[in-house]
C-alpha cells in the first residue's frame, strides 16, 4: 500500500527556463527515491517530514535553504505537519535562521501549544537546540535585488500512506516573497496542509486564496463525508474561482488512490508507488 507523493510549488514567470525544469525534476526524482526506501521502515508521519527536510534541504525550492525574501529583506518561514492517525496539527509560522522548520513543526507536535509564530517560534527553536542556520542563498539575493518578484516559485509538500494505511501531510515554505513583514502563509494553516484517515493534502500556490478557498481541510472533509476524490477535488478548485485563485493540491485517501490538482497548469510534482514514477512540471 505504501505511496507517496511530494511538490516543490508552481514555477513563476521568472524561473521556467528548461534547465531549471530539468533540475528540478531531477531533484524531484531523488527526493522520491530517497523517502520511498524511508517508507518502507517508517510510518507515513516521519515519511513526510523525512520528504519535506530533503526538499528544504534543496536550494532550488521555495522552503528552508532558498526560501524567498521578504519586502524587508529578511527571509521568514512556515511549516506544518499533520498525522492523519493522531490528527494532531503542529507548525511554524514566520520562523528564522533555522535549517529545517519541519522539524521544529515535528518538535512541537508533542507539545500542547503546537503551533508557534514569529519571533517567538525562532526562540523556542533555539533553546530547544535548532541551532542558527542562515537558509539566504545567492541566487534569492539576486531576485530580491532585482526585485523580480516571483510569486509562489517553490513551497514544498508531501503527502504519504504507510503501509498500515496511515496518512499524514506535511508543507514548507518561504513564502510568496516581497510580501509585508508579518504576512502569514497558508503552509501552516488547515487551508494549506491537513489530514485525517480518510484523506491527507498538502497545497502551494498563493497563500490569501488557498486560505479563503480554506483548499485542504474542504478536500479531506469532502472525502470523509463520502465524496469521490475527484469530485471532492473538483468542487473545492470550483469554488476557489469566486476569488480567482491561485492554487494547486496533492493528496492521498485511505485506499491509496493518489491525486492532483492545479488552477494553473505549472506545478512540479512527483509520485511514487515503488513500481510507478509520475513526475510533472
Ligand atoms: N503558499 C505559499 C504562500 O502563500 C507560496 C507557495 O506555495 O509557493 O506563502
Amino acid at each position: 500500500m505504501s505511496k507517496l507523493i511530494i511538490h516543490g510549488g508552481f514555477f513563476s514567470e521568472s524561473n521556467t527556463d528548461e534547465s531549471t525544469k530539468k533540475l528540478k525534476q531531477e531533484s524531484l526524482r531523488i527526493i522520491l527515491d530517497k523517502s520511498f526506501e524511508y517508507l518502507k521502515t517508517h510510518s507515513a508521519y516521519e515519511t513526510v517530514i523525512y520528504a519535506v527536510s530533503l526538499l528544504e534541504d534543496d536550494p532550488l525550492y521555495n522552503a528552508g535553504i532558498g526560501s524567498q525574501i521578504q519586502s524587508d529583506g529578511e527571509i521568514r518561514m512556515s511549516a506544518a505537519v499533520m498525522d492523519g492517525e493522531t490528527q494532531l496539527m503542529s507548525g511554524v509560522i514566520n520562523i528564522q535562521h533555522v535549517k529545517n522548520p519541519i522539524k521544529v513543526a515535528e518538535f512541537l507536535n508533542a507539545y500542547d501549544d503546537r503551533i508557534l509564530g514569529g519571533p517567538c517560534a525562532t526562540e523556542f527553536a533555539r533553546n530547544n537546540g535548532f541551532e542558527f542556520f542562515s537558509v539566504e542563498t545567492e541566487q534569492r539575493r539576486k531576485e530580491f535585488e532585482e526585485k523580480l518578484r516571483s510569486t509562489g516559485s517553490g513551497t514544498v509538500g508531501c503527502v504519504a500512506i504507510d503501509a498500515e494505511g496511515k496518512l499524514a501531510a506535511a508543507t514548507s515554505t518561504g513564502g510568496k516573497g516581497f510580501e509585508i513583514p508579518g504576512r502569514i502563509s497558508d503552509s501552516a494553516t488547515i487551508a494549506g496542509n491537513y489530514a485525517n484517515q480518510f484523506c491527507a493534502v498538502s497545497c502551494t500556490g498563493v497563500g490569501e486564496d488557498i486560505v479563503s478557498g480554506a483548499v485542504a481541510a474542504k478536500i479531506v472533509t469532502r472525502l470523509t463525508d463520502g465524496f469521490s476524490m475527484d469530485k471532492a477535488f473538483e468542487k473545492t478548485f470550483e469554488e476557489l474561482k469566486i476569488v480567482d485563485g491561485f492554487a494547486g493540491a496533492i493528496a492521498i485517501d485511505k485506499d491509496g488512490n493518489i491525486f492532483h490538482l492545479d488552477s494553473h497548469p505549472t506545478m512540479v510534482f512527483g509520485a511514487f508507488d515503488g513500481k510507478n514514477y509520475e513526475i510533472f512540471s
